[in-house]
């Protein structure tokens, strides 16, 4: 794994881990099983590739530590911090349908968790979801749903972030981020 300067990251990345499980069965040992274990059961990584993963009971769980590049979004690894969340699809028969699934308690972990890692790391200026990072491929410089290259985390991260935001907490506020901004 290649180690990165903690004042590399400036941004936040939020991810479905697309499980359908809504019990608290998914922990960060599995998904570190389905990124690590050989080709072609698993992903063959050095480590799991988020640096941190909640759990349905809202335990937030350490992934790949910091200090090292994770692998959560393309092009956008040695800057970025990748939070996964345990749920984010259903199944019909065999089909995966995204939907926001996740239990109130995971999401304030995630704000929770936001907010610590923005008041740690005064370099963390944006946030954004998964899918916000698709290429724009009309140029017209918005991130629309038809570009979106997966539905990854099920949820408009940042509208969510934002609209919950408490203007009374002292912590900075994030902002938005996509694949148009450099
Ligand atoms: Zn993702």
């Amino acid at each position: 794994m290649t180690r990165r300067p903690l004042s590399a990251i400036n941004l936040i990345v939020v991810h479905t881990l697309a499980t359908s499980y809504l019990n608290d069965l998914i922990t960060v040992e599995h998904v570190r099983k389905w990124h690590t274990d050989p080709k072609p059961q698993g992903r063959g990584w050095d480590d799991i590739g988020y640096n941190y993963v909640i759990r349905r009971s809202g335990i937030v769980e350490q992934g790949r530590p910091l200090e090292y590049v994770p692998a959560h979004a393309s092009g956008y690894n040695s800057r970025s911090i990748g939070i996964a969340l345990a749920g984010g699809i259903r199944m019909e028969g065999d089909k995966k349908i995204p939907v926001d699934n996740y239990a109130e308690i995971q999401k304030i972990s995630l704000r929770q968790l936001i907010n610590n890692l923005s008041g740690s790391f005064p370099q963390i200026e944006y946030l954004c979801g998964h899918r916000d990072l698709s290429p724009d491929l009309d140029d017209d410089g918005v991130i629309e749903k038809f570009e979106w290259q997966k539905d990854c985390p099920c949820f408009d991260a940042w509208s969510w972030y934002i609209v919950g935001n408490n203007p009374q907490h002292p912590a900075k506020v994030l902002k938005s981020f996509d694949s148009t901004m450099k």
